[in-house]
């Protein structure tokens, strides 16, 4: 085993490397950008060096002075984690240059898988079947175009070098080849400088299914079963579980075999992904899966993998690189029980998943009734450099149910202030009645959108402690007994107050009245309501209303204050008093970024007339393409920026022209 190791990436990742490396005795080197001085991955390292600025070209990416740390701090290996290095030949021929051991397969082995194209010509030889479509080198749009017309619309368009779900386009029909290609293209050559593409058949009914597979340095390959991706959105994975629900026991056998048959044929090494689509317009059956991807590294979902079989795969990776053979046989490995895992992201899921950034004020993750992966603590920002992850939470149970209930608790005990986050969005997924029955596909969250993302009205009692928390009323004063010393009774007993709120962009003024005692009126629009106070811990209001005994948490994060009760996070604006309605009223007549990034692409000029939800600007940002649609009906009056300019969040692109302006 080796004795000090180097972890080439940050994040929930470097941490869960760093874990068990621990516990195998391994020392840690950990880098770090200038974003990450302060990370939860440095801190928990036996040492950490600096390789850069923040942007990840500068920093995570930089071969050379990664292998300048391994030599100065005498790491003998580096693990590269997911995503950045992982999957880059050209860093694993320098490590072996220059005497370190990748963590990982070989160069030829990342090499032969690294672009999808070439990958499925490979399959197809070795007897793994593939997607039907195009994977072969000529690119000329209007051949492809031919192509797709061959194999049949729907068609999927993707970039060859593609990864993380990016630079895909589902085509519906040939009109719209063209512009879906030059889209895909784009977002190819942005994400991976890559701009070539394949066709694929669009599978009817799909299911992500991909098998989890092992090799090792003296011929030994396994599997450890199946992981089911099927709930994704935008091609993103959102919540994976294994095993994969109703999956036969035959059909389970063939993939797990035709899985190893493509580990061996490239002699895989380490830990790998065998990605399959599956065609369950009838059911799952054993000939209608089809090999997509391998993915040479280790995946973001190995957790459920690791809950099911028992096994820790960082720790397979490290024995295998150092040397030794596989920890276990096939026949030695069997399923217990089921396990998810669903990603925690700073993203505004009903303003269509923007990735949010900001600093994580307040911060619970269920870390009692779940396995949490987290690279980020309370404080820590979320920044716009990287991967906006929070955490990967991640359950156990001993059925599919009982697992599922499981998750749904913990994300209903996790409390994110400070930054968006799509925590509501997961756990209404796992409310979702098809979720729940194991009836899954890859277009379940698209079908029922509008529902998961749907906001729940706020609870009255949770404007009740929004309100007495803006009045300062919640607060204990000096002394360590709440009963005494809360603000409210002490100083403002017997007074009239009003709370001005803002409420899902309206605004309220709540009246509050205090009676001693901790006890308040609040006058909600049911009517009064009397609200005695019991205990304030932290956050944590615990409270009393005609003898229902309650609690919620309220935390006030600079700009406003959220409000967390029966598992929904709700946020309220404190607004100024003396400030009008009317620049929140203006806000629909102009488009503003919601974050900084690249304006791609602009499809509006002065004068134009535009329909409500009309895609105007394509705002690049993290390496994706986010459409940003008009907000109402409506004549465009002037566009304030222009193509291929960068802009901050915040930014006013363009404005409407007001609706008298434009009758006239
Ligand atoms: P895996 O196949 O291991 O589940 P994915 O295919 O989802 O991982 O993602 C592959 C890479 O893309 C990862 O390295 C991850 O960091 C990155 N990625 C995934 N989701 C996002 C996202 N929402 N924004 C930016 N990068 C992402
Ligand atoms: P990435 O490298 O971005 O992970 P994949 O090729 O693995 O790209 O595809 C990502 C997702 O897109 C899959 O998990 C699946 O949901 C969907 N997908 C890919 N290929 C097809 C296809 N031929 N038909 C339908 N859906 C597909
Ligand atoms: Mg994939």
């Amino acid at each position: 085993m080796f004795k000090k190791i180097l972890i080439a990436n940050r994040g929930e990742i470097a941490c869960r490397v760093m874990e068990t490396a621990r516990k195998l005795g391994v020392k840690t080197v950990a880098v770090y950008s200038d974003a990450d001085a302060n990370a939860k991955h440095v801190a928990m390292a036996d040492e950490a060096y600096r390789i850069g600025p923040a942007p990840v070209s500068d920093s995570y990416l930089q071969i050379a002075k990664i292998i300048e740390v391994c030599k100065q701090s005498g790491a003998e290996a580096v693990h590269p984690g997911y995503g950045f290095l992982s999957e880059n030949p050209d860093f694993v021929d320098a490590l072996d240059a220059a005497g370190i051991t990748f963590i990982g397969p070989s160069a030829d082995a990342i090499r032969a898988m690294g672009l999808k194209d070439a990958a499925k010509a490979l399959m197809e030889k070795a007897g793994v079947p593939v997607v039907p479509g195009y994977h072969r080198e000529t690119q000329d749009p209007g051949f492809l175009q031919i192509q797709a017309g061959k194999i049949g619309y729907p068609v999927l368009i993707k970039a060859r070098a593609g990864g993380g779900g990016k630079g895909m386009r589902k085509v519906e029909r040939a009109e719209d080849f063209i512009s879906a290609l030059k889209s895909a293209q784009r977002e190819g050559e942005a994400s991976f400088g890559d701009g070539r593409v394949l066709i694929e058949k669009y599978v009817a009914k799909p299911r992500h299914i991909e098998i989890q597979v092992f090799g090792d340095n003296h011929g030994n390959a396994v599997h450890l079963f199946e992981r089911d991706c099927s709930l994704q959105r935008r091609h993103q994975k959102v919540i994976e579980e294994a095993p994969a629900p109703d999956m036969p026991e035959e059909m389970r056998t063939a993939m797990g075999e035709a899985a190893v048959k493509a580990a061996k044929a490239i002699n895989y090494s380490g830990a790998g992904t065998i990605e399959f689509i599956v065609d369950v317009s009838e059911g799952l059956r054993a000939d209608r899966f089809y090999f997509m991807e391998m993915n040479t590294r280790l995946q973001v979902e190995h957790p459920v993998t690791e809950l099911i079989t028992g096994q820790d795969l960082v720790e397979w990776q490290l024995r295998v690189a150092s040397g030794e053979p596989l920890p276990k046989a096939q026949e030695e490995l069997s399923i217990n029980g089921w396990a998810f895992e669903a990603r925690l992201y700073a993203e505004d899921a009903p303003k269509g998943f923007l990735p949010a950034i900001g600093t994580l004020e307040h911060l619970v993750l269920p870390e009692t009734q779940a396995r949490v992966d987290s690279g980020v603590r309370a404080g820590d920002e979320i920044s716009p450099f990287y991967d906006p992850m929070i955490a990967k939470v991640i359950v156990h149970g001993p059925s599919r149910d009982a697992a599922l209930g499981k998750l749904l608790a913990s994300l209903e005990a996790t409390e994110v202030a400070g930054c968006v986050t799509n925590a509501g969005f997961l756990a209404a997924l796992c409310r979702h009645e098809g979720f729940a029955n194991g009836d899954v596909d890859t277009g379940l969250i698209d079908r029922d959108l509008e529902s998961l993302i749907a906001e729940p009205e706020m609870p009255e009692d949770a404007i009740a402690l929004a309100a007495l928390t803006a009045l300062g009323l919640t607060r204990p004063a000096e002394g360590n007994d709440p009963f005494d010393t809360l603000a409210g009774w002490r100083i403002w007993s017997a007074s009239r107050q009003f709370a001005l709120l803002e409420i899902a962009s309206e605004r309220r003024d709540v009246e509050v009245h205090a009676q001693g005692q901790n006890k308040f009126t609040v006058h909600l629009e049911s009517g009064p309501k009397d609200f005695t106070l019991v205990e304030v811990d932290g956050s944590t209001i615990t409270y009393d209303s005609n003898g229902h005994r309650a609690s919620g948490s309220v935390v006030h994060d600079g700009k406003g204050l959220t409000v967390f009760m029966s598992g929904h996070a709700f946020t309220v604006g404190l607004p100024d008093a003396l400030s009008s309605d009317e620049e929140a009223a203006g806000a629909g007549d102009q488009l503003i970024a919601p974050m900084p990034g690249l304006v791609k692409m602009l499809n509006a000029k002065a004068g134009d007339a535009v329909t409500k939800d009309q895609p105007l600007i394509i705002l690049e940002a993290m390496k994706m393409e986010h459409t940003l649609k008009a907000p109402r009906d409506g004549v465009i009056g002037e566009v304030m920026v222009n193509e291929g300019e960068q802009v901050t969040d915040g930014t006013i692109l363009l404005v409407l022209a007001e609706e008298a302006d434009a009758a006239a």
